[in-house]
């Protein structure tokens, strides 16, 4: 394994000596879209512009979908055994880990995520879930019916075929690795379709698996818009299944797309308002440091943000002041200085719409305890003040929409009984979470949570094996851990009959 550290140098410069590939990954190489069609992406900390990026058309998908589909009926990858594909796999992993400085520096680029965390993070973690998924391969075993001594009937997984990964610009390359790590190693084609603001990381990657000894048309990367480059993946009558991350809305649209065309299966992991219930017995210097992370982490950007912190009344305004540091000490900077916790959100319009929440709160009467504004206005950046709103109420906007931008909502309750309907009086359920030093309180709250994920007096951690995904309308199927082989796999049962 080798994570090399960060460069003495700074990382401007680098970044001006950093060269950057825009196209499409099809068919085994980078070329542009048939069309010439580009896109513009803007950095978001400058609002300068940052690249030219293929706008892959209706036409370039068809070829990369043809590409996949060949590969697939070829059997160049499905039908290496799973220790060959191990391989492969693994030296992917260890490919993404030497360029981790390079990755990190166009995650940074791209989506304004502070250069320390890109670093520590986010492709550091994409290796590390490739490695986890080629290790799985190997042994994971099928299935023999019960069915008495006359046939014998094997239960078999195959892969499923041409997959699609149509990814947010949150956590770029994490969840893309979500995708590619179970639908690769299942034996599958894969082709990427990275959110238009996020696009670098994943063209350079292409030319990782490639060289990894991922065959031509395996790992393909095709950016572009949504509405055109996402949904020629959606409705195309030769795409198997969709493995999906991004909002709610658009989720409902790849479900209309395969309703439309070959109903393809489609897994969703959409967004969230996941609540924090906060207890009078919880350790609240603790749960103020978590309720910090959790909502302000990735500047509030992030699916399983916790964003509702339903608290009792008797300790409301204690865990806001104890908060009140951590807003400083979390407070972005530019993502090029390796000492910013945080950096800008992912663009103007962004910002825009998350200063917009602010304001629609104060007028629904919460107010405005921790931060509220915009910030470093000068260097051209969508940066914002990590936000505490006071007194909101659950039927108040800023409590039901997400806001995907670093603004908390507390809400206060009397007895647990309502902080537990509050929680669930929701149309999300990605993610929860309960604060108390009383073990039965906190077991049974989080035995009445609705939600995939619910974490006992910590919030976000996560691991590789631990399944991740939404109730209601959060999402279903779910990625990470070895339930995610559901989504990118079929069942086949084989009867033999065993007759004299
Ligand atoms: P988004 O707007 O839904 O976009 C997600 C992906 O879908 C992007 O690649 C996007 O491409 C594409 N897309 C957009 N419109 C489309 C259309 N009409 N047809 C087909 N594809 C289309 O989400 P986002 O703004 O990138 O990310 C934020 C959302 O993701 C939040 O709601 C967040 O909660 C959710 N999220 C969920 C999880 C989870 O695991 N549950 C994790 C992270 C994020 P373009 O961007 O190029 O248009
Ligand atoms: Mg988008």
């Amino acid at each position: 394994m080798t994570v090399t550290a960060a460069p003495p140098t700074d990382w401007l410069t680098h970044s001006q000596e950093l060269p950057l590939e825009t196209r499409a990954f099809i068919a085994g190489k980078y070329r542009a879209a048939r069309s010439g069609a580009t896109f513009e992406r803007i950095n978001p900390a400058t609002g300068e512009h940052l690249a030219h990026i293929t706008a892959c058309q209706s036409e370039d998908i068809d070829d990369a979908v043809k590409a996949a589909r060949e590969a697939f009926e070829s059997g160049v990858w499905r039908d290496q055994s799973p220790l060959e594909r191990k391989a492969v796999l693994l030296k992917f992993a260890e490919l993404i880990r030497q360029h981790n400085e390079e990755l990190a520096l166009l995650e940074t680029l791209d989506t304004g995520k502070a250069i320390g965390e890109t670093l520590r993070v986010d492709a550091s973690s994409l290796a590390r879930d490739i490695q986890w998924y080629a290790e799985s391969i190997d042994k994971l075993y099928d299935e023999v019916a019960p069915n008495g001594a006359g046939s014998l009937v094997l239960v078999t997984r195959e892969p499923i075929g041409v997959v699609a990964a149509v990814v947010p610009w949150n956590y770029p390359l994490i969840i893309a690795g979500w995708k590619l790590g179970p639908a690769l190693a299942a034996g599958n084609s894969v082709i990427l379709k990275p959110a238009e603001q996020s696009s670098l990381g994943a063209i350079r990657l292409a030319a990782l698996g490639q060289e990894a000894g991922l065959p031509s048309g395996v790992f393909q990367v095709t950016p572009g818009l949504g509405h055109v480059a996402g949904q020629a993946l959606g409705l195309h009558p030769d795409v198997d299944a969709i493995g999906f991350t991004g909002s709610t809305e658009v989720g409902r649209k790849f479900l209309e797309y395969s309703a439309a065309s070959n109903l393809k299966r489609v897994g969703l992991e959409l967004g969230g308002k996941s609540a924090q219930i906060i207890t009078p017995d919880a350790d609240l210097e603790r749960a103020a440091m978590y309720v910090a992370y959790g909502i302000w982490y990735n500047q509030g950007e992030t699916c399983n943000a916790g964003s509702r912190v339903i608290v009792h009344e008797s300790v409301k305004d204690e865990l806001i002041e104890k908060l009140r540091p951590w807003a400083e000490k979390l407070a972005p900077g530019n993502p090029l200085d390796p000492a910013s916790p945080l950096g800008s959100l992912i663009d103007e319009s962004h910002l825009q719409k998350v200063l917009g929440y602010v304001e629609l709160g104060v007028q629904q009467g919460a107010t405005v305890a921790i931060g509220g504004q915009r910030v470093m206005q000068e260097s051209g950046g969508a940066f914002m003040q990590n936000t505490v709103l006071d007194n909101v109420t659950n039927d108040m906007r800023v409590a039901r929409e997400e806001i995907f931008g670093p603004v908390l909502a507390v809400i206060s309750y009397q007895n647990l009984d309502d902080a537990v309907r509050l929680a669930n009086d929701s149309d999300y359920g990605l993610a929860a979470a309960v604060w108390s030093r009383n073990i039965s309180t906190a077991h049974k709250v989080a035995r009445r949570l609705r939600a995939g994920t619910v974490w006992v007096n910590c919030f976000d951690h996560t691991s590789v094996n631990a399944p991740f995904g939404g109730y209601k309308q959060s999402g279903h199927g779910r990625d990470k851990s070895l339930h995610a082989f559901d989504k990118y796999t079929e069942l086949k049962t084989t009867w033999i009959e065993l007759y004299e």
